[in-house]
């Protein structure tokens, strides 16, 4: 036992506790075990080539070590990326809390009242922003939310626009490039015609369906485009508005001037630069289009006695149900981001964030002004926070660019060859002045600016400015004060279950330990305030940390191909589909338009599938829960000459590692297509096996599942793609920041490196575990789910075994037939959970009527035995309805669960006592997890949605 290596942190299970699990499960030794569930011919014969495990004392001075190989320079790059202060009432009771970030994302809503009120929150500041009346609760960053847009627009074409097949989407020219860049990539597969032109010049032909605008525009300008919306709507074509959050604090917003979607980030709302994300992505629209908005969107509903409860609305639109007919396939978003965004506009409610608009406008105008003065043109007159500055004859970009890096400034500089600044929260009068001194230094002269900022001053003209009211809930008025505010925190907080209360067995979500040393950096200034457009040399900590871990990456899963762009799991299936497209595109190969999937593929691969203009192919599974082989030989056959690729996850979604997965690769290369291999059960492979190994040619990685990122109640992800180095040059890229492309673009994400912020989390994992480490965990994970499969097999069963009686790293419980003899199902099951303080497995995913249990090699085995027990209770419970001792309705499954204002209540009507209900094992007397809500109702919020407090006279709730 070595305390030092942080293995011995990371991993619950010790050498004590292993032999007693093998004996549970009828092995001599771990490697027994092993061999016995992955199949021989796809182990790896050795150790991963990665460095040497680091202690986390060695880790945090590398870290240190790398952080100061960042210059902070002050940032006006702006484009979609501004600094912010987040308010350190935020950093540390949100951010830094791990209540907040290791929890899950809310489907199990009674458990989940505290992130539900704060995703509810953000839903209501977008909107009343944005001024339309829905909004879901976070997309993956402005650009991908464009593109969403642009999909929803033409979903939502009308009739006959629809008939007339219309096409095209009229694009103005002075949106942001990676915008611009994403929407094209993702429109190009659905037959959509993007045109980028100016908007004056915008002609609403019959084939026009959609028009995307920006406000302010990408140089800055605030334009008055009511008379095209007015035209546009004329001609029944719908208009989506990128629009700066920020901004619409001042400005008329786009809901008011008739825009029908309005998109953008709301990153500059108190999350962090973080070398371009994560950071909230947001859309809003009319209430018509909720069943095609896409994302998650939070209801205010009702639990069974009629109280107010939260909980995730209109799930039957998501490609979990809808699969490749869904119109979008985002899964995970950025939950904890979109929370920090909602908790700073409570913070400064506003009157708060009037301020803060004002004084950025009002330094924004002053130095305009300044600039003037300096003899210098401002090309726009109408600008809420970004000048155009055009150099005058004799100044050029490197004059301007050499002193402002001297300054450590840095400004964007334009093709056309002038400069642009954007002014922010963070800036001061001070600010002011040595941006006019690196001017005024250029020209040769000297700026009388003296330092007054008279903080009234709106140059903005007076028809652009706000005049309705915004966030006039009470929640947005009350917790000015840090004491106020951190209790409302902790109010909603205690509401939750993460994993710093018992394990989430989520099978498929890999709910490990996302460790202290790996989330400390992510309160780093060196690596959070660094614009991704920041010149390379500012970067080289942040650049040496991403390349070695694309390194690492390659070498795990033996694809050496790496993006980091994908912000999400779905975002790097569609990557990777995206990739192998263009490959084939690049071949002329445009039969090929086939995805092979088995039936029981997550959903979200089907809906990436047609995202990407791929129809799917079922394969049924057989009884095993394997690949079909007669079903894929016949299908292999029929498309034989059509087959773009295969997509499959290893091990199976069933959880077994099935033996004849070489081959069925192999028949896809025979056929001329890919394989495909969706990463999300990397965590049974790490060390052992990998999808290159297997004949995968792309894979994604869920960093936030295997490699430790925490899950943030729905988000944060990031998604790399790995590929081979024949797919290597279509994978995606990225303008840099001097502003050039390669021509066959293929671009995925607002920022070059995606969410290149948290991937700090999964670096330090791999650096603190070493191949050793990987590897022993991998094991573990397998350990843990054959150790609780000999815990259930003689009660609830198990649904799938391999072909040697073993399941990889998650198992599924069978709850099939217990409805037909006791009338309590997998839902009751997950209900009742939550009276013993745990939050159900994955419910009814693959298989329907069962429950996933994935648990992960970070928890103890006495963990791990007392959920068991929990369980077997359970069991008890349900037999004991089945057997009449205990009333078919009035019993604790299926009034499950009790909240505390029932169990507390002078009246108790139940068939059992309250101590049944509440306390129905001992350990709960020392470590109880009170409910707020009872059982949510799931019919009422989807019939009469009410995703924001504007559109309704509720008052959050109190208790
Ligand atoms: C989680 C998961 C995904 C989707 O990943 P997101 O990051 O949520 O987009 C895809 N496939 C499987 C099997 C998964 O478990």
């Amino acid at each position: 036992m070595d305390t030092n290596n942080f293995a011995f942190r990371h991993i619950g299970i010790g050498e004590k506790d292993i032999p007693s699990m093998l004996e549970a499960i009828q092995v001599q030794s771990l490697d027994e075990l092993i061999e016995k569930t992955i199949p021989g011919n796809i182990r790896l014969k050795s150790l991963l080539d990665l460095p040497a495990p680091m202690t986390e004392r060695e880790l945090g001075e590398h870290i240190a070590d790398l952080a100061s190989k960042n210059e902070v320079f002050t940032s006006y790059i702006g484009r979609g990326w501004y600094d912010t202060v987040v308010p350190p009432v935020v950093q540390r009771n949100i951010l830094e809390n791990p209540v907040w970030y290791t929890s899950y994302t809310p489907y199990q809503a009674e458990v989940s009242q505290g992130r539900l009120e704060a995703l509810f929150n953000f839903q209501t500041v977008i909107s009343d922003l944005t001024g339309l009346p829905l909004s879901n609760c976070s997309l993956l960053d402005e650009a991908t939310a464009g593109a969403e847009a642009v999909l929803l627009l033409q979903n939502e074409r009308s009739r006959p626009k629809a008939k007339a097949g219309a096409n095209k989407v009229l694009v103005d020219k002075n949106i942001f490039d990676s915008t611009i860049d994403v929407i094209r990539t993702r429109a190009l597969p659905q037959g959509i015609e993007v045109v980028v032109d100016d908007y004056t010049n915008f002609e609403f032909a019959e084939d026009v369906f959609g028009v995307i605008l920006q406000y302010p525009n990408a140089r800055g300008e605030v334009i008055d485009y009511s008379a095209l919306v007015s035209k546009a709507h004329e001609a029944d074509v719908k208009v989506a508005v990128a629009a700066d959050l920020m901004s619409l604090v001042m400005l008329t917003p786009p809901g008011e001037w008739g825009a029908d979607v309005v998109f953008g980030t709301a990153q500059r709302f108190g999350t962090p630069m973080y070398f371009g994300g994560p950071s909230a992505g947001y859309m809003s629209c009319r209430m018509e289009y909720k069943r095609t908005i896409p994302g998650r969107i939070i209801g205010l509903s009702k639990d069974r006695n009629g109280r107010p409860a939260y909980r995730l609305a209109l799930q039957t639109r998501e490609q979990h149900i809808k699969r490749e007919r869904a119109t979008s396939n985002i899964c995970t978003a950025q939950a904890l981001l979109a929370t920090m965004s909602g908790f700073y506009a409570a913070y400064h409610g506003p009157e708060g964030l009037k301020q803060i608009a004002r004084r950025i406008h009002s330094l924004a105008s002053v130095a305009a002004e300044e600039l003037k003065k300096l003899g210098l043109k401002i090309r726009y007159a109408n600008f809420f926070d970004t000048l155009f500055v055009e150099l005058p004859e004799g100044v050029s970009q490197a004059d301007i660019r050499q002193i402002a890096e001297d300054c450590r400034v840095n400004f964007y500089y334009t093709p056309c060859g002038n400069v642009m600044m954007s002014i922010d929260e963070t800036t001061l009068s001070g600010d002011i002045g040595v941006i006019l001194y690196i001017f005024a230094s250029a020209l040769g002269k000297e700026s009388t600016f003296n330092g007054g900022i008279d903080e009234t001053v709106v140059s903005v003209d007076k028809q652009f400015l706000r005049k309705s009211g915004f966030l006039t809930n009470d929640v947005f008025n009350r917790y000015h004060t840090e004491t106020e505010m951190m209790r409302y925190m902790k109010r909603l907080e205690r509401k939750d279950i993460s994993l710093t209360h018992s394990m989430i067995s989520l099978g498929s979500c890999t709910m490990k330990l996302n460790a202290a040393s790996e989330v400390i950096p992510l309160s780093n200034p060196a690596f959070c305030n660094i614009h991704p457009y920041a010149p390379k040399d500012q970067v080289e900590g942040t650049m040496e940390m991403l390349e070695n871990l694309m390194k690492y990456l390659g070498v795990i899963t033996g694809l050496p191909a790496v993006s980091l762009q994908p912000n999400s799991g779905a975002a790097g299936e569609y990557a990777g589909l995206r990739t192998i497209r263009a490959y084939h595109d690049a071949r002329g190969n445009t039969e090929r338009t086939k995805v092979i999937l088995p039936a029981s593929a997550h959903g979200t691969n089907p809906a990436s599938a047609a995202q990407c203009g791929y129809e799917p192919v079922i394969v049924k599974s057989d009884e095993n829960g394997n690949v079909d082989i007669n079903d894929f030989m016949s299908k292999t056959e029929e498309y034989k000459n059509q087959i773009a690729a295969m997509m499959i996850t290893y091990p199976s979604t069933h959880g077994i590692f099935e033996t004849n997965i070489l081959d069925l690769c192999k028949r896809i290369h025979e056929c001329g297509g890919f394989v495909y291999m969706d990463g999300a059960n990397m965590n049974a492979q790490v060390g052992l096996t990998n999808p290159g190994f297997i004949g995968a040619d792309v894979c994604h990685l869920n960093l936030h599942k295997t490699f430790a990122i925490p899950h943030g109640g729905g988000g944060p992800g990031s998604g790399p793609i790995c590929a081979t180095e024949e797919l290597a040059p279509y994978m995606p890229t990225h303008r840099n920041w001097e502003g050039e492309l390669p021509d066959d673009h293929n671009v995925v994400a607002a920022s070059p490196y995606g969410s290149a912020g948290v991937d700090v989390v999964s670096y330090a994992y791999i650096r603190l575990l070493g191949a050793e480490g990987l590897m022993q965990a991998t094991k573990i994970a397998i350990l843990n789910a054959n150790y609780m499969m000999s815990k259930f097999k003689d009660t609830y069963g198990i649904v799938y075994t391999g072909a040697t009686g073993r399941v990889g790293h998650e198992l599924i419980l069978d709850c099939r037939y217990l409805k037909d003899r006791s009338g309590v199902d997998e839902n009751d099951i997950s209900k009742r959970l939550m009276d013993y303080g745990y939050h159900a497995p994955t419910l009814s995913f693959p298989v329907h009527g069962t429950l996933m249990i994935e648990p992960t090699e970070s928890e103890s085995k006495e963990e791990l035995d007392r959920f068991c027990d929990v369980m077997l209770k359970i069991w008890d419970e349900i037999q004991e309805v089945k057997e009449g001792k205990a009333d078919k309705e009035d019993n604790v499954l299926k009034n499950a669960p009790h909240p505390q204002y029932e169990v507390a209540a002078d009246e108790w009507s139940h068939s059992y006592p309250r101590s049944k209900a509440a306390f129905p094992m001992g350990f709960l007397n020392d470590n109880k997890f009170w409910i707020n809500v009872a059982r949510v109702d799931n019919g009422y919020g989807d019939r009469n949605l009410v995703p924001t407090y504007t559109c309704c006279t509720i008052t959050p709730s109190e208790n």
